[in-house]
């Protein structure tokens, strides 16, 4: 018996710290890896000088994808954006299923607001968001794998959401329920990538992105954006997550263009 107790005190002694130091490790990469990225669509608005402010209060960048017909009506919510140093992407121009028709339409809308918005001083970036997103009831036809070809065949990525503040579909939600929705959906607890809106129907994204904070704050995460900074690495595990490039994993080149 005593022998059985001796072996088994050696056994907890030999293992017990190496057991407990990887123990940390795990817990320590674990939570290196929990990253959230904010993302808003279709603004500018008058909503979002409000967004913009609650973002600067926390010293946290998000991700936006504007729309280009609204910058006429929001020039100076447009102009604060692009001064804020929150990444500015392509949304489209005119927010509308037509641009899901050909190639064609879908680049001459997507030009339209990239030439529009290089008249505000913005700069090309790698990143845009389709309308309704990749998933969209568009996704199977010929028209849209050539708009994804026309996309990644110029080196862009494409973004999608894991997580959904839902505040599109009903757009007067509370921010109490823009933060059920962002909690109901947050599955994947390592990376989440939140899509909010900022557009003139949004009245409570400022109010919502608050309690988004603070709830992905409680929670350990660390805030990042998706800009031109990214790295290869990161690109992948988002790939890797389907919210980039969702349905053109493998590289493709600008030779591969329809
Ligand atoms: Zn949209």
């Amino acid at each position: 018996m005593k022998k059985i107790i001796a072996i088994a005190l050696l056994f907890i002694t030999f293992f017990y710290p190496m057991n407990n130091v990887l123990a940390e490790d795990n817990i320590e990469s674990e939570s290196e890896k929990k990253v959230v990225y904010l993302t808003f669509d279709d603004g500018p608005s008058k909503n979002t000088p409000a967004v913009l402010e609650v973002l600067k209060k926390h010293n946290i960048k998000a991700t936006f994808f504007v729309v280009g017909e609204q910058f006429q009506y929001f020039q100076n919510e447009l102009k604060e954006l692009l001064e804020s140093g929150n990444p500015v992407h392509i949304h489209c121009y005119r927010h509308s299923n037509w641009i899901y028709g050909s190639q064609d339409n879908y680049r001459s809308d997507y030009e339209k607001c990239k030439e529009t918005l290089k008249s505000y001083g913005w700069q090309e970036t790698k990143f845009v968001r389709f309308p309704g997103g990749s998933s969209n009831k568009y996704r199977k036809t010929a028209a849209f794998r050539d708009i994804r070809q026309y996309i990644v065949g110029h080196g862009l990525y494409y973004v999608d959401w894991n997580v959904s503040a839902e505040d599109a579909i009903h757009s007067m939600l509370s921010p109490n329920e823009i933060l059920c929705n962002v909690k109901k959906y947050n599955k994947d607890s390592n990376t989440a990538v939140v899509l909010m809106h900022d557009g003139g129907m949004n009245k409570t994204a400022a109010a919502g992105l608050e309690k988004v904070i603070e709830y992905f704050k409680s929670e350990g995460y660390e805030f990042k954006c998706m800009d031109d900074d990214i790295s290869e690495e990161e690109i992948k595990l988002l790939m890797g997550k389907s919210v980039v490039n969702k349905f053109n994993k493998e590289k493709t080149t600008a030779n591969d263009l329809p």
